[in-house]
């Protein structure tokens, strides 16, 4: 199953935009999307009955979805829900958090471990050094934070740590 675009990729937005960025992209989008204005009505109606009507249509959904905060909100719930069962994350709001350092090292694999704090199975969550190359996120409050599950419970936690600068 391929997950299709966010609302928020539609409109090239990140999750954590406000009300003005949501309105500008829409307007940027729709004008980007739309056709030529110099067409006379009918012209446009065809065009727009064709080939650019899905995306001018999900650009508006979009928009009706992000600009109302509630609808929003609950929309967000969704999206973090269809993420989920994608094996991903998209943040790691509201969720437990540790440290990178709580977890156990394995030099060989360059792997990191730990067992779950609420199943108690052992070492349920693994996740290698690529892996927080590639998901990690920008922490809010400093450094880089990835969000991962438990093989055994499906309990998710986030993982905060830094990347050590190379120059
Ligand atoms: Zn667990």
């Amino acid at each position: 199953m391929v997950l299709e675009a966010s609302h928020y990729e539609i409109l090239g937005l990140e999750a954590n935009c406000d009300l003005l960025e949501v309105k500008k992209a829409y307007k940027d989008k729709l004008l980007s999307s739309h056709p030529d204005k110099s067409l006379n009505r009918e012209q446009r109606q065809e065009i727009i009955g064709t080939g650019s009507k899905t995306s001018i249509e999900k650009i508006k959904q979009a928009y009706r979805v992000l600009s109302d905060a509630k609808s929003r909100a609950n929309y967000d719930i969704l999206l973090a829900e269809s993420y989920k069962k994608h094996g991903f994350h998209n943040s790691g709001e509201g969720l437990d958090s540790y440290s990178l350092d709580e977890f156990k090292h394995d030099e060989d694999t360059a792997a990191f471990c730990m067992s779950c704090p609420r199943c108690l199975a052992p070492d349920s969550f693994e996740f290698t050094e690529d892996m927080l190359e590639e998901n990690g996120l920008e922490n809010p409050s400093g450094g880089f934070l990835i969000v991962v599950q438990c093989s055994a419970c499906s309990l998710w936690l986030t993982v905060t740590f830094d990347i050590a600068e190379e120059d």
